[in-house]
């Protein structure tokens, strides 16, 4: 069986050696030669428009399934025609602008920060009279780790912020005073079956994530639960998907959600019983779903900007390193780690004993 993924970076990467022990084999399509999930899967390097490619993929994969949002629905909607393409095209369409997403977790009785799409400049005070100040302006499409994104402290600020998103269609959100972060991914089968793994506690620096850790125990997760089941439901949804969240008092919101698998996820690579992204290949290619408890407590430190020395970080007991190939540049995510222990006094000593090496945040800890 043959799976195709538009994108190769880091995701796919990991969808392809997820696969490798169920015999299922990825081809990656992606621009960039260097790819990284080039050398564990094949790889043909053009552009996600190209007809010719695009035919190939339909000749030699039984389903198709993509690693970021940004893909050309067109593209996708060529595919969709031919083989199935799994999350669907409406899931996609809704992910990838921040307008419609909103209008969704509205329609699903999800609740969000105040929101008011910003189309152009005389938009942007009725935009901040809804919203309040402090607020943010986000372009509708297109951004991720922060970018497209600018904050609206004073009225002052909104034109300037408009400007610097090269005044792109957008959307005005209030700022949430989270007091944290979550991310709550789960994933449904062909046959409508629904897993949720335990909430994944986020601290992003400079707008990247850095540590995600798994929280089983969360307050929030049956409301967490509840929201991510509505959106599938809703979407006929097949795969894994992330949704983000904010916790701001006893009020849960949702940020913004990926039709993916997602960097928040791979924690459960070695902490929990199958990883996001077998379960991801499990849900598109029609198999039994696999559980998603966690096997303990676990944490997820990323790698941006610099590769530590192995030995640094294997030394620590039971922590595993996931190196992407990719040459280090600055906020460039180059690989994460894994840690697990059997109770949480442990796993907050062994990240520790971590958070001072390259490519982790200096000091990030529980
Ligand atoms: P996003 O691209 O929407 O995921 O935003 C990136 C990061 O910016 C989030 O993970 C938050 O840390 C922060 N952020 C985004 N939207 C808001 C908001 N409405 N209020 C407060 N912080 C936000």
């Amino acid at each position: 069986m043959k799976v195709g993924i538009l994108g190769g970076g880091q995701l796919a990467r990991m969808l392809a050696l997820a696969g490798h022990p169920l015999d299922i084999a990825c081809l990656v399509v992606d621009p960039s030669p260097d790819a990284c999930a080039g050398s564990v899967s094949e790889h043909i390097v053009t552009g996600y428009d190209d007809v010719d490619a695009l035919a190939r993929l339909v000749d030699e994969t039984s389903v198709i399934t993509y690693e970021f949002e940004n893909v050309a629905l067109s593209s996708v909607e060529r595919l969709a025609a031919r083989v199935p393409v799994h999350p669907g095209w409406r899931a996609l369409a809704t992910a990838r602008d921040r307008v419609l997403e909103k209008g969704m977790f509205d329609a699903l009785g999800i609740p969000t920060a105040t929101y008011l799409p910003v189309s152009s400049r005389a938009d942007l005070s009725a935009a901040i009279e809804k919203c309040g100040l402090p607020s943010i302006l986000k372009t509708r499409t297109e951004g991720y780790d922060g970018k497209g994104q600018a904050s609206v402290n004073s009225v002052d600020d909104a034109l300037p912020a408009w400007r610097s998103l090269g005044e792109r269609p957008a959307i005005l959100e209030s700022r949430v005073s989270f007091e944290r972060e979550l991310s709550v991914i789960a994933v449904r089968g062909r046959d409508g079956n629904v897993r949720v793994y335990p909430l994944a506690e986020n601290t992003h620096m400079d707008g990247i994530l850095r540590l995600s850790v798994a929280r089983p125990e969360d307050p929030m997760h049956g409301a967490a639960r509840g929201y991510v089941e509505r959106l599938m439901h809703a979407l006929d949804y097949v795969g894994v998907v992330a949704l983000e969240l904010f916790v701001d008092g006893d009020q849960l919101l949702a940020n913004e959600f990926a039709p993916r698998v997602h960097n928040s996820g791979h924690w459960t690579i070695e902490g929990a019983v199958t990883s996001q992204f077998e379960n991801h290949l499990r849900a598109v290619t029609g198999l039994p779903l696999g559980s998603t408890e966690a096997l303990g407590p676990a944490a997820m430190l990323n790698l941006i900007g610099a590769v530590p020395e192995r030995r640094d970080v294997l030394r620590v007991p039971s922590a595993h390193l996931h190196l992407y190939g990719k040459t280090p540049r600055p906020g460039r995510k180059v690989g994460h780690i894994t840690v697990r222990a059997d109770d949480q006094g442990t796993l907050r000593a062994r990240v520790d004993a971590l958070s001072g090496l390259a490519g982790v945040w200096p000091g990030i800890g529980l």
